[in-house]
């Protein structure tokens, strides 16, 4: 299937067609990527990488092919692509992938010529790209977390976004031979956007596993937890508390014995690689 990747990036001084994979990498320009902690990220501020799953969501009505796949990359992220191969493939794969984590950004800002602007926490950039949805016409698809989670997430945004034209949903407990099914939704309804929430690495395995299929879905972004905080089923930190990069600490302390374990393994590791495998 051919790529569908060019689009323009519009408000910008240069208005140059961008192609997405040049985002993480072989052109040069504001939004090539920084290394950060091993992975290339892509050094956008949040209302850029919304007007960008706008615009490529616009430009794959006109284009069908390939979804654009964007991601995202935290502390957690940066340790398992390390400590496995296949997941780091999986992340590699992605056309963009944003900083999901206030620690990203800082050490960007103290070892990289060209730091990351701002972090593009996926809880923020889906209220970004719905502000844009109405004007665009956009539609979206939920898919993941537990049933009436899923369901309160629909709910949220279609009260918050009455004018967005369509949001649907389906939950992402599904047994693998029913994905075929949930995949034949998914087409019937054709998003333009695809939020995937089924947590790392599942979601990014079911984006590579199907992106040939889902020719009429625009773009898929992979959302971890995303749908459990639309719903209100857990709550976000206070702003000042993820300014200061601690973001992890408030989940945790929500959540000490799920994720206890977790951090105490990943957040050294993650530490570590951060200070030395971050730069241009
Ligand atoms: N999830 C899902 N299907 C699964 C496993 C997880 O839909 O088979 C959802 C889960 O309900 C949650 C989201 O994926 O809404 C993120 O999962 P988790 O909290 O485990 O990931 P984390 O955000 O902690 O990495």
């Amino acid at each position: 299937m051919p790529e569908r990747h060019t689009l323009e990036l519009t408000g910008r001084a240069s208005s140059a067609t961008v192609r997405p994979r040049a985002l993480r990498g072989r052109t040069a320009g504001r939004h090539a990527p920084v290394r950060i902690g091993g992975l290339p990220i892509t050094a956008a501020t949040l209302a850029e990488a919304a007007d960008h799953m706008v615009e490529a969501a616009l430009a794959a009505r006109r284009r069908p092919g390939r979804p654009l796949y964007v991601t995202s990359a935290n502390g957690q992220v940066i340790a398992l692509c390390h400590q496995d191969r296949a997941v780091r493939d999986l992340f590699l794969a992605a056309d963009v992938i944003h900083a999901d984590g206030q620690p990203m950004v800082f050490a960007s800002k103290i070892l990289c010529a060209r730091p990351l602007p701002e972090r593009v926490a996926t809880t923020d950039l889906v209220h970004d790209v719905m502000r844009r949805s109405g004007a665009a016409g956009l539609r979206h698809f939920l898919l993941g977390a537990r049933p009436e989670v899923n369901e309160r997430a629909v709910e949220h945004l279609r009260h918050a976004y009455p004018d967005v034209p369509e949001i649907a949903g389906h939950h992402g407990y599904f047994r693998p031979a029913e994905e075929d099914a949930v995949l034949d939704a998914i087409e019937r309804f054709r998003p333009d956007v695809l939020w995937v929430a089924l947590g790392v690495p599942l979601e990014q395995r079911f984006v590579m596993r199907n992106r040939e299929r889902l020719a009429s879905v625009g773009v898929i972004k992979t959302s971890g937890g995303l749908f459990d905080f639309l719903s209100h089923a857990k709550s976000r930190a206070p702003r000042f508390v993820q300014d200061v990069g601690l973001e992890w600490a408030w989940r945790l302390a929500q959540e000490p014995r799920r994720l206890g374990w977790r951090y105490l393994t990943t957040n050294p590791l993650a530490a570590w690689l951060l200070l030395s495998r971050s730069g241009d």
